[in-house]
């Protein structure tokens, strides 16, 4: 039976039910998915040398004969070692083998091997210890740019390349070339199987980057024409025309004035929920420009209108954050304001959904909680998520879905400050709405980089902070924190730019430890709290209330008090391992502070020797333009990350970790936006099969098309 991209996993040689589980854990089915998994690195084993001629301690094949029988030795218990002599025209080499006693019967004397490892010089005699070998003239893994792939147990990278090699091989060729011959002309790409065929076994550099080119520019091409068809569907849509567009009287009763920019995006907002095309519009501004008195303004509309309005947060602790200020902002409009979380009584949940069935409830506040089957609404006509990009496309149609036959008006706030560019991509199916201002009075946050040898300075400062009635946060990285719901940025393991040999990771372990070692050793006076993604949601809350309420000198948390948590007491922002945070991280943690009249300070501790993170955490010391700093992060950094991490909530991107190419993705964005201007919908015979696969990224949730 001939492979086809359909094909199972089973059908292949030395696949059985076992291997088979293994390779589900990295969701590889069948063997289009495996010509869909790319190669995270790739190992140059092209330089064949002769063993006289080899460099000591670099890594390179020798073709070479096996001049003698094998012997194997037992050194002693659980250590056995095969040694063989092996020959060319040039020297003889020691060939020896640690715990591989199969090795004895597999190299035969008389016969040549292509011995891939490193050549180490005893005295004059030359050795290579546990080298790769295979027969000569049968080289699969040998004298070629060897593949790494992403591992599990189970699944070695042989097995893989292996495996991967035979579906290249058989059906390569019937991957259907579905980009326009005109995009890849002009954009001079690739052809779709000498791509994946590259990616996979590149004959050269040269061929593996062109591999890749084609490659990401059609990743990007396909989620840029999803985002744009999205868009298109969505202004078809009919939304609910709200008669009351006026945000006078709401605003004139605010405690504070609002800033010029936090007026002009509500006039903005007010003239979409006005009109009957739906609102589709994301509200882009830094920590503490004051997103939520627009969300207030623009529910308050709603509510005036006679429509009701959900809000969805990406957290417990933020939903209940949210539900207080907007209960405070709204506090004498006559709105009913309601909570819906996911560790809520299911008493209490059965009440709030009568309520909001009903309509006796204006305005919901809640967390995923609100997708639940149980919630309907009696007219749902403004949804709101406040997502720190985390929320998919997907959800946020699910969420609007509730809305029956209308299509709700859709406003998305995010703090995270996204280059132009890639909000395009990330949010392209949205308006964008700047608040380009902060509230007047803030004082900047002071902010220090210091090194291991400040820590007790550090120490001082936090105990001298807190005795002026301040508070602290003390933030560690922990990679334990995998859970979507709970991260809120991507951390970078093993630190970004780092020199290899440094420090491993912490673990929450580790994290937990130092907490307390805090607690009994270093502020045994203080009240200090401990605070992680892996407590429940009740724990968590208690203790951040404690925070929020005073109770609480010092906070030691994980990355989860990133996620919009606002405290005006606290003035002191500690982060350990900075350089391991992602720049536009950092700047969310330190907006944590400075948000009450006193001075504040974010201190970043690092041991980090290398330059590049260095110059890194000196772009936050020397700006507070959160813009600015994402732009730096990604000049720095690429788009890779972005893409990589899933903050976006976008349908994954298969090469997302090799994305680093900003121009690229602008070329891509150009290719679709010029391909849907001639045809919109892809509605011509010739673009059916594009229009399939760009419905396939979407995959999740089809329906959003429609
Ligand atoms: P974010 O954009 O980070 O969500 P918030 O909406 O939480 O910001 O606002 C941060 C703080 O600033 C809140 O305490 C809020 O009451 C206050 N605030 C918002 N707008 C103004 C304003 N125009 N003048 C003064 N304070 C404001
Ligand atoms: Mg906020």
């Amino acid at each position: 039976m001939p492979l086809t991209a359909a094909t199972g996993v089973r059908a292949l040689p030395g696949v059985g039910e076992a291997r088979a589980k293994c390779l589900e854990k990295l969701n590889l089915g069948t063997v289009g998915d495996l010509l869909a998994y790319f190669p995270r690195s790739y190992e140059d084993r092209t330089k064949i040398v002769s063993i006289a001629g080899a460099p000591p301690g670099e890594s390179v094949c020798i073709a070479a004969l096996v001049a003698e029988a094998p012997r194997l030795s037992r050194i002693r218990k659980g250590l056995e070692l095969v040694k063989v002599k092996a020959v060319d025209e040039t020297a003889a080499m020691t060939v020896t083998f640690f715990n591989q006693t199969y090795v004895k019967d597999a190299l035969r004397p008389g016969e040549t091997y292509v011995f891939y490892g490193k050549i180490e010089l005893m005295g004059r005699a030359r050795q290579m210890t546990n080298p790769i070998f295979e027969r000569e003239g049968r080289a699969r893994f040998t004298g070629c740019i060897m593949p790494v792939y992403p591992l599990t147990a189970g699944v070695s990278n042989n097995l893989l390349a292996g495996l991967t090699r035979r579906c290249v091989d058989a059906c390569a060729g019937e991957i259907p070339e579905l980009l326009p011959a005109e995009v890849r002309r002009v954009h001079a790409l690739a052809q779709s199987e000498f791509s994946y065929r590259n990616i996979h076994f590149p004959d050269s550099w040269e061929s593996l980057e062109l591999a890749r080119r084609r490659l990401i520019f059609e990743e990007f091409f396909y989620l840029t024409c999803g985002m744009a068809l999205l868009k298109s569907g969505r202004d078809r849509g009919r939304g609910p025309v709200f008669e009351y567009t006026d945000p006078g009287w709401f605003c004139s009763r605010l405690p504070f004035a609002l800033t010029n920019a936090q007026r002009r995006v509500i006039g903005e907002a007010a003239a979409d929920l006005g009109a009957p095309r739906p609102m589709n519009r994301l509200v882009q501004g830094d920590v503490g420009s004051g997103k939520t008195a627009v969300a207030a303004a623009c529910a308050w509309m709603a509510y005036q209108s006679g429509w009701q309005c959900a809000m969805m947060a990406p957290t417990e602790i933020l939903a209940e954050q949210h539900r207080r200020s907007l209960s405070a902002l709204l506090a004498d409009t006559g709105m009913t304001v309601g909570l819906l979380t996911g560790s809520m009584k299911a008493a209490e949940k059965k009440q709030v959904y009568a309520a909001l069935k009903t309509g006796e409830i204006d305005l919901v506040v809640g967390t995923h909680a609100l997708l639940s089957e149980g919630v309907a609404f009696a007219r749902l006509g403004l949804v709101i998520t406040d997502e720190q990009h985390r929320f998919g496309v997907a959800q946020r149609a699910a969420l609007s879905a509730k809305a029956g036959q209308i299509t709700p008006h859709v406003l998305v706030m995010s703090a995270t400050p996204i280059p132009r560019t890639l909000a395009l991509i990330i949010y392209g199916d949205l308006d964008l709405s700047v608040i380009d201002e902060l509230p007047p009075g803030r004082t900047p946050v002071d902010t220090f980089i210091v090194g291991e040898d400040k820590r007790q300075r550090m120490y001082n400062f936090v105990r001298k902070l807190v005795g002026e009635g301040r508070q602290a946060y003390i933030v560690c990285p922990a990679v334990e924190e995998s859970e979507p719901a709970e991260v809120p940025g991507p951390t970078y393991e093993g630190g970004w730019g780092e020199a290899a040999g440094e420090a491993p990771h912490p673990d929450l372990k580790a994290v937990t430890a130092y907490a307390q070692e805090l607690k009994t050793k270093i502020f045994p006076d203080l009240r200090v709290a401990f605070v992680h993604g892996r407590m429940k949601a009740k724990e968590k809350d208690a203790v951040m209330s404690a925070f929020a309420a005073g109770n609480v000198d010092v906070l030691v948390s994980t990355t989860v008090i990133e996620v919009g948590v606002d405290v005006p007491n606290a003035a002191l922002m500690v982060v350990e391992n900075a350089e391991r945070f992602g720049l536009s991280q950092l700047h969310q943690l330190r907006g944590r502070v400075g948000r009450g009249g006193h001075q504040s300070y974010c201190v970043m501790v690092t041991s980090t020797r290398s330059e590049e993170s260095r110059r890194r955490l000196k772009v936050l010391a020397d700006t507070t333009d959160g813009f600015k700093i994402s732009e730096e992060d990604l000049r720095i950094r690429g788009p890779g990350d972005f893409f990589g991490a899933r903050q976006h909530g976008l349908p994954q991107l298969h090469i997302a970790d090799l994305a680093g190419d900003m121009r690229l993705l602008k070329e891509a964005q150009t290719a679709a936006e010029a391909l849907l201007a001639a045809d919109p919908g892809l509605r011509s015979p010739g673009h059916a099969a594009l229009l399939e696969r760009v419905k396939k990224l979407f995959a999740d949730n089809p329906d959003i098309f429609n």
